[in-house]
């Protein structure tokens, strides 16, 4: 799950990553108050779930009160299009207004899960800023990693080397071991999969500063998490795998192809994907029904399926284990009696009272297209998706 930038900033804060002073503001008027309570200069940020802001003209600088609510006017409904948002970008609701910075160095702090290793990695780098992402691609040996032990916990080694690599150095190096050592703990603390400060600023007077903050959750630590919970923001993230959840699919991603995929269990609903891949084609999305019985839960993925305007076939895979592929069949047959199907349909079957789901398909005399193995229902729906 992703958080906005400064409810990211609040639980950093709340670990002892220091942040600029600043608040969050819904409307201009609100925006205008603010700057007046923290003094000027100050800086309007649009508090959206991407990066590429400052790009994208979603920060700007404001030396008045007054400038502030103009700023804020400007940003607040805006469709903000960043690299990071696709074209059709994200309407901003929310500015934070912070204390404006002056800042002599930018650099880069993030910790991720690196799967190589098993291991939270925390990165740094003396190249902060807009372009990190070219700095990873072009130059990635100004990138310094450390591996963390996750039952020694970040050690304070590890952070003097973090910082020697990137020159915060003499009076920097004690605050900024103790700044990586926070951020670490709140990655720990809140189950985190990303937790990111770019730019981390020196600032004039010499004090280092998260600019920039950002956090995703591991959706299934989030049941411990109900601060975390509360902090959703539902207008960020795509409708189709919002209806998902509610629907209580098992597991749905969105992706760009156009063959729409139905299959039980993560591991066959990744060699789906390969398969079509293989076959030329690109899935619309990842779909794990998961191991059930129930033919509701094939009704409502189909829904979902039907609803996406990218899907140009739909692919059902299953290989009955536990599930049964009766069920599932019957899943099928519901689908195309409740909802108009407009795609080509192409089912392969296999496993736990295959025989019968076959009957049930046969019985409904359903346009379906039939396939016996993988390959040849991948190669299948990528032609009938054209
Ligand atoms: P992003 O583009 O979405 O990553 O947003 P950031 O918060 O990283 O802001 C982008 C850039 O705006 C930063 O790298 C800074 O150069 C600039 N910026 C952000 N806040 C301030 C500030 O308080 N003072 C100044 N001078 N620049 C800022
Ligand atoms: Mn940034």
């Amino acid at each position: 799950m992703k958080i906005h930038e400064y409810q990211a900033k609040q639980i950093m804060s709340e670990y002892g990553v220091p942040v600029p002073k600043g608040r969050v503001a819904a409307t201009p008027q609100e925006a205008r108050q603010i700057a007046q309570e923290l003094g000027v200069p100050v800086v309007i940020k649009a508090q959206i779930h991407a990066g590429g802001r400052g790009k994208g003209g979603g920060i700007k600088l404001a030396d008045t009160p007054a400038e502030a609510e103009d700023a804020a006017s400007q940003i607040i409904g805006m469709r903000l299009v960043t690299h990071q948002t696709g074209p059709e970008g994200r309407i901003v609701k929310r500015v934070l207004v912070e204390e404006q910075v002056q800042a002599q160095r930018e650099l880069y702090l993030g910790i991720v899960i690196d799967s190589g290793s098993g291991r939270p990695v925390v990165m740094a780098s003396e190249a902060g800023g807009v372009d990190i992402e070219q700095v990873a691609a072009a130059s990635p040996e100004k990138i310094h990693k450390a591996f963390v032990d996750p039952f020694a916990g970040f050690q304070p080694y590890l952070g003097r080397q973090l910082a020697f690599a990137t020159g915060l150095t003499g009076d920097l190096l004690r605050p900024a071991v103790q700044l990586m050592t926070a951020l670490y703990r709140a990655f720990t603390a809140k189950d985190a999969s990303l937790a990111e400060i770019n730019p981390l600023v020196v600032t004039s007077d010499n004090r280092l500063l998260a600019l920039d903050a950002k956090m995703n959750i591991d959706d299934n630590a989030l049941f411990r998490h109900s601060e975390i919970v509360d902090l959703r923001d539902r207008d960020e993230e795509d409708p189709l795998e919002l209806q998902a959840q509610e629907l209580g699919i098992g597991s749905y991603v969105k992706l760009t192809g156009n063959i729409g995929c139905v299959v039980n269990g993560a591991g066959l609903a990744m060699a789906t994907m390969d398969a079509i891949k293989q076959a030329g084609g690109d899935p619309a999305n990842f779909l794990d029904i998961g191991t059930v019985n129930d033919v509701s839960r094939v009704v409502n993925a189909f829904k979902i399926l039907t609803a996406d305007p990218s899907v140009k076939a739909i692919l059902i895979n299953i290989f009955g284990g536990m599930a049964r592929v009766d069920v599932i069949a019957q899943g099928v047959v519901d689908a195309h009696k409740e909802m108009k199907m407009g795609v080509p349909v192409v089912v392969r079957l296999a496993g736990t009272n295959v025989a019968q789901g076959e009957r049930i398909l046969e019985d409904a005399a359903l346009p379906l297209i039939r396939a016996i193995g993988l390959g040849e229902a991948a190669q299948k729906a990528v032609k009938a998706a054209g």
